[in-house]
Order: C-alpha cells, then sequence, then structure tokens
C-alpha cells in the first residue's frame, strides 16, 4: 500500500513538471516584439526596399569600386594617365632696343633714297639756278616734308651754298646732313616715359585711328619694354575691333606679358582702369594700354579717350600719350595727327609704315604740326621692326654716308 502511495505522488510530481514547463514556453513565445529589453538584440538585416538608396546620406562612406576583368576581355590594359599641362609657349627674346635703327636702316634707305640722293644730286649740279632750287623745293614737297619747313629748309641751303662758294660732294652731304638734322630737332627729348609714381607702374596710353598699327606697335613696344628688362602688363581697351584683344593677347603671351582684356564692345574705360589695377598687383614696371580709334565724331572720340584717361589717371599719373600715325597716309595722316591733339594731349608720335613709303618728309611735317616729337618709328610687320627714333641715323639712312 504505502508502495502505490509513493508511486502516485511521483507521478503528480512528474506531471506538475512537465506542465509547468510547458507554460513557461508558451509564455515566452508569446512575449509582443515591441516589448522593452535591457539587453541590445542583434536584428537581421532587413530586406532592401524600393527607394532606400535614395535615403542614404550623400557623405556615407561608400563601398569601394573594384575593376574586375571582364571574361574574354583580355588581360586588361594598364592605361598611363593624360595629365593636360597648361599650356605655357615658350617664351621669346627679343632683340636689345640699342641700335636698332641701324639695323633697320637698310630698309629704312630703300624707301627713303629718293628723297636723299635726289637732293643730293640737284645739290651737286654745276649751275644752282632758280629751276634747279624750285626742283628741290618739289623733292622736299613730295616727300611730305610740308610748305613752311620746305621753304625754310630751302632758304638755309641757298644761304650756305652762296657763302661756301665752290662746294665739294662731300661739302654738300655735310650741308644737307646738318640742315636736315637741324629740322628734325634733334633736342627734342625722345625717350618713352615709363617711371610711374613710387607704388605705381608707368602707364602709357596708345592712341590712333584703327589700321594705323596701334595694336601692332603696343605689342612691338612690349617687346622694347621687356628687351630692357622691364615687366608689362597689357590692356585691351580697343573693344571696337574684335580681333584686337586677341591680335594684343598673343602679342603679350610671346614675351610673357599679361594681358586684361574684356568682352567685345564693352567699356574700353573699365578694362583701362582694370589693367592699371593689375600692373599694381602684380607689381609690374608698365602698363600699355591700346585704345580704339574711331573717328566716328570727335565728340565721341573725345568721350571715350577723355574717360579712359580720366579713369587710368585715378591710379596715377600717366605717363605718356602715344599717337600711332601710318606714314603712308601722308596728309591725311596729319589731318587726324589735329583731330586727337585736340582731344587728348599728346606726348609722343609713332610713325608707322616708314618701310613702304618713300614719304618720310612726314616725321618733320607732323612734329611741327604737334610740337611734340616722333619717338617710335616702324619699319615693318616683323616683331622688333620698332625702332627708337634717332636724327642723325635717319638722315644717315636717307642719304647715305
Ligand atoms: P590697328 O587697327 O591700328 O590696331 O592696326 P594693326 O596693329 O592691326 O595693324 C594694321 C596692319 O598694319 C597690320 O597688318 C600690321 O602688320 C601692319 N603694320 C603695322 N606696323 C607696320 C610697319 O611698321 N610696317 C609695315 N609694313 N606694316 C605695319
Amino acid at each position: 500500500m504505502e508502495i502505490v502511495i509513493l508511486a502516485v505522488v511521483i507521478a503528480l510530481v512528474a506531471v506538475g513538471l512537465i506542465s509547468g514547463l510547458v507554460v513557461s514556453s508558451r509564455k515566452k513565445k508569446q512575449l509582443p516584439p515591441s516589448a522593452p529589453s535591457s539587453t541590445p538584440t542583434l536584428t537581421p538585416p532587413a530586406e532592401p526596399r524600393v527607394g532606400e538608396e535614395a535615403e542614404t546620406p550623400r557623405d556615407e562612406a561608400r563601398r569601394p569600386i573594384e575593376e574586375v576583368g571582364l571574361p574574354g576581355a583580355g588581360t586588361p590594359v594598364e592605361e598611363e594617365p593624360v595629365v593636360l599641362e597648361p599650356e605655357t609657349p615658350a617664351l621669346e627674346v627679343p632683340e636689345p632696343t640699342a641700335g636698332r635703327l641701324v639695323r633697320l636702316r637698310a630698309r629704312l634707305a630703300r624707301s627713303q633714297n629718293s628723297l636723299g640722293k635726289g637732293l643730293l644730286a640737284l645739290l651737286s649740279r654745276d649751275n644752282l639756278d632758280e629751276d634747279t632750287w624750285e626742283e628741290i623745293e618739289d623733292t622736299l614737297l613730295t616727300a611730305d616734308v610740308g610748305v613752311a619747313p620746305t621753304q625754310e629748309l630751302v632758304e638755309r641751303l641757298r644761304e650756305r651754298v652762296r657763302v661756301l662758294g665752290t662746294r665739294t660732294p662731300e661739302e654738300l652731304r655735310a650741308l644737307l646732313r646738318e640742315e636736315l638734322v637741324a629740322l628734325l630737332g634733334p633736342d627734342f627729348d625722345r625717350e618713352v616715359k615709363t617711371e610711374g609714381g613710387a607704388e605705381t607702374p608707368g602707364v602709357v596710353m596708345v592712341v590712333g585711328v584703327n589700321g594705323t598699327g596701334k595694336t601692332t606697335t603696343t605689342g612691338k613696344l612690349a617687346r622694347v619694354l621687356v628687351a630692357d628688362g622691364r615687366s608689362v602688363v597689357l590692356g585691351a581697351a580697343d573693344t571696337f575691333r574684335a580681333a584686337a584683344a586677341d591680335q594684343l593677347q598673343t602679342w603679350g603671351e610671346r614675351v610673357g606679358a599679361r594681358t586684361v582684356r574684356g568682352p567685345e564692345g564693352g567699356d574700353p574705360a573699365s578694362i583701362a582702369f582694370d589693367a592699371v589695377k593689375e600692373g599694381i598687383a602684380e607689381g609690374a614696371d608698365v602698363v600699355l594700354i591700346d585704345t580704339a580709334g574711331r573717328l566716328h565724331t570727335k565728340t565721341g572720340l573725345m568721350d571715350e579717350l577723355g574717360k579712359v584717361k580720366r579713369v587710368v589717371e585715378k591710379h596715377g599719373p600717366l605717363d605718356e600719350v602715344l599717337l600711332v600715325l601710318d606714314a603712308t597716309t601722308g596728309q591725311n595722316g596729319l589731318v587726324q595727327a589735329r583731330v586727337f591733339a585736340e582731344v587728348v594731349d599728346i606726348t609722343g608720335i609713332v610713325l608707322t609704315k616708314l618701310d613702304g613709303t618713300a614719304k618720310g618728309g612726314i616725321v618733320i611735317a607732323v612734329q611741327r604740326e604737334l610740337g611734340v616729337p616722333v619717338k617710335l618709328i616702324g619699319l615693318g610687320e616683323g616683331p622688333d621692326d620698332l625702332a627708337p627714333f634717332e636724327p642723325g641715323a635717319f638722315v644717315d639712312a636717307l642719304i647715305g654716308d
């Protein structure tokens, strides 16, 4: 009996234990998923959803992209990366300015020979009668020397030949040389001023009618200055002629001078202002400003050049205003000179294309007209075909020595 009771008790305890375990395990399974839990649980990665990529923050670290060879494409060739170097054209070394006129003398002599040689031949005649003196006058007038200077020269020659009595060719050459040099104003200061101020660069404004060689001269002048060891900034204020800024920039790049330019048809004064500003910022020695020379109306020209000059002078004084004249245009050049002189204070003249005309006498006429010296002459289209004007060398080229 006792054994039976013990067996029943054991059986009841066993049943109780088993049912208790089953209930506890059921309770665990029924815990709501959101139930707070003090220990962090690891959740398996969620399935990707549509648009998920867009939610990824832009600055989140990305998986690196691995290059893999495509089957059948062969071994991938490792290509050298192409590095585009900024274009830096080799800088040119312009010719020194000293002695340029001597180098270019042949060119001058070729074009002006008829004047010098013609005068010498006439003066060498045995009989210097009125007709001969008239011929001498005509020769000078044809070479564009101008009426008043021609009469002065003939007067002086007549006087000196009379005093001289008999004349040898050497004496005649020396006489003519002296008188021509005197007529060219040997005492004029022909230096192109580029000193500037203590804090500001020298500023040169180049003016003249389009087509006279203004932009070319500005470029050549930059080379002259670079040859003399100065640093230059160019201002492309000729915004009227479409290609002028490109042309000037090309000149500048050849000698390492920066060009300040603006939009085509833009305000020349603001470009001129910016060019000087750039010159100051760079610590450049000289700023050259190429301007547009439209002779549309005198008032228009005056307004434009006047404004350019005024804004440039806000930075400091202007050192030079160079007027470019085309020697082949003869009397027309004188008319232009007059108009420009009325609108702006010209400090020097550049006479271009003297290689293409026999009318070198324009040098004398234009100096007389404006009372300012010819400082430079253009003797060709080559980059170094601009020379400082020297009366003695000029006359030697005319009459030979
Ligand atoms: P701009 O319109 O006044 O700026 O004139 P450019 O500078 O464009 O020059 C007009 C033309 O004259 C160009 O073909 C130049 O090469 C030419 N030129 C300029 N100076 C001289 C010179 O001294 N001699 C010769 N033969 N041609 C020149």
